[in-house]
């Protein structure tokens, strides 16, 4: 595994897709999954230049977030009410709030002088029991609520649709993302951040309006 020249065919297919899709490259952002990834692995992304990483485990972000604590971090794992603490204290953003009283924790737990928490709100619109997340309207309601959090700072919308192989169908279900994030958007919601697209659908994402992609295996290899 190297990780540095994993970095940058990552970074050159991003880049591809943001120009096929007539797309600002720049306006698509990276973020290193360190998902059941050794420590040493998330440093060498460090070193390669990567600033931003996400992380789905408590137990495993804490000793990467203090062996980088320069980085971004940004939850993106299933929200637990009894962790929220931590995820005020020690992350930069949080892309998985689906519910109004996760919300209100972080929002009150957030440390005083701390800037704002950013904030995501995961939508599963493919209704997949699997995935944590919450319907259009439900997301439209939310997000009303996390707007008007003074510790928070609504910033857009993730979603992991359903594992797909075509390209049509993924395209259509991160189609459905964006058409939610565009409503939202019509009707003043002031979100900057479209939270689609991983290792095996970052094209697709890309192609509907990603800003952010979020990459685990095809930086760091398949998971331990
Ligand atoms: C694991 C994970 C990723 C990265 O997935 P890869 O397919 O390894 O790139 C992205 N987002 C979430 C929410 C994940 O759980």
């Amino acid at each position: 595994m190297n990780v540095a020249s994993n970095l940058r065919a990552v970074r050159a297919r991003i880049h591809a897709a943001a120009v096929a899709a007539g797309r600002d490259p720049a306006d698509v952002s990276l973020l290193a999954v360190g998902k059941a990834q050794p420590a040493i692995a998330l440093q060498a992304a460090w070193d390669a230049g990567q600033r931003a990483f996400g992380e789905n485990y408590l137990q495993e972000a804490v000793p990467h977030i203090d062996l980088l604590p320069a980085a971004e971090w940004h939850f993106i794992g299933r929200m637990q009410a009894n962790k929220s603490r931590t995820l005020a204290e020690r992350f930069a953003w949080v892309h998985t709030v689906d519910r109004v009283r996760i919300a209100q924790r972080l929002d009150a737990q957030r440390p005083t002088g701390a800037p704002p928490l950013n904030v995501c709100i995961q939508v599963n619109l493919d209704d997949d029991p699997a995935k944590g997340g919450v319907d259009a309207d439900a997301a439209s309601a939310l997000a009303d609520v996390v707007a008007g959090l003074p510790n928070l700072r609504l910033r857009g919308l993730m979603s992991v649709p359903r594992a797909r192989t075509d390209a049509a169908g993924q395209r259509a279900a991160f189609a459905a993302v964006r058409q939610l994030y565009d409503a939202l958007r019509d009707r003043g919601v002031p979100l900057d951040t479209l939270s689609i697209g991983m290792s095996a659908d970052l094209e697709a994402a890309i192609a509907a309006g990603a800003t952010l992609v979020r990459i685990g295996t095809d930086i760091f290899g398949p998971r331990r």
